[in-house]
């Protein structure tokens, strides 16, 4: 897809996105929108239990670097509702932008960020990465421009290396509302898998780290919506349970009126 396609297409939805108002079905709204400007869209999530924002999906192997080392072993994106979209979302750079459009859209409507690739990642490694990233940039750019940009228009994770480049792109896109933690990074701005018990977080702050137990993970009723902490506290490291079910049930305790989005049955995965 070429940059002056997307730009010119992307400004005429954001036109349309500024007109539209929060609503149960504003993602497929946004969706059809998307489709009929820009192309068909990968696979769309709303109403997980623990995001409780739009998330988007892209094909696992295909689009992560080789070197992670959960790929067919025990990657959570390959098991339950996660595994059966990324099966069906495609690979090319193409519609991996159309889905990330109305996750923009989804942000700029709704004032939640959305979760960016709940499944597969932005390529196999930078300069795979190259033109997704660009086209992200050119998006983001585009929205940052808009009087009801919200500061954060979504969030995501990856496994790709801390190289030079990627350090650089990852600070770009921050500054345009798109925040990248680095999976398995014990650092500022990382997250790790491990048990949530004192003893871990305790060893952890000895190492000089800033461990933050995952809220949805650790208390009942707090969700990535009301947390906030991925994207707004950059200096910690977000710590993770390993379990894999909890993240795709809807929280039917409390559902999402507090947002006045609640999805219908059929929306919820
Ligand atoms: S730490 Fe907070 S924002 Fe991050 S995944 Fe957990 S609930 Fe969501």
């Amino acid at each position: 897809m070429s940059p002056l396609y997307l730009g010119k297409q992307f400004r005429r939805l954001v036109q349309f996105a500024a007109l539209v108002r929060p609503s149960p079905k504003i993602h497929e709204t946004l969706r059809d929108q998307v489709h009929a400007f820009i192309g068909p869209t990968n696979r769309l999530g709303i109403g997980n239990r623990k995001t409780a924002t739009l998330a988007t999906y892209r094909p696992v192997g295909a689009t992560c670097p080789d070197s992670c080392p959960y790929l067919g072993k025990g990657c959570l994106a390959q098991k339950g509702n996660v595994g059966i979209h990324q099966r069906a979302s495609s690979a090319e750079v193409a519609p991996a932008l159309a889905t990330a459009a109305v996750g923009i859209l989804y942000a700029m409507v709704t004032g939640n960020p959305w979760r960016e690739l709940v499944s597969g990642d932005a390529g196999k490694t930078w300069e795979d990465a190259r033109e997704y990233h660009e086209g992200l940039v050119l998006m983001l750019s585009i929205a940052k421009e808009q009087p009801n940009a919200p500061r954060w228009f979504g969030w995501r994770y990856t496994h790709l290396p801390r190289t030079p480049e990627g350090l650089a792109m990852v600070g770009r896109l921050k500054s345009l509302g798109l925040f990248t933690r680095w999976s398995d990074y014990n650092g500022p701005g990382g997250a790790l898998v491990k048990p949530h018990d004192d003893q871990t977080i305790k060893a952890l702050k000895a190492q000089g780290m800033k461990p933050f137990r995952c809220l949805e993970q650790s208390t009942e009723y707090e969700n990535c919506m009301t947390c906030r902490a991925c994207w707004e506290r950059p200096s910690h490291t977000i710590i993770f349970k390993a379990n894999a079910n909890q993240y795709t049930k809807p929280n039917k305790e409390r559902p999402w009126t507090i947002y006045d989005l609640a999805p219908t049955e059929e929306q919820r995965e």
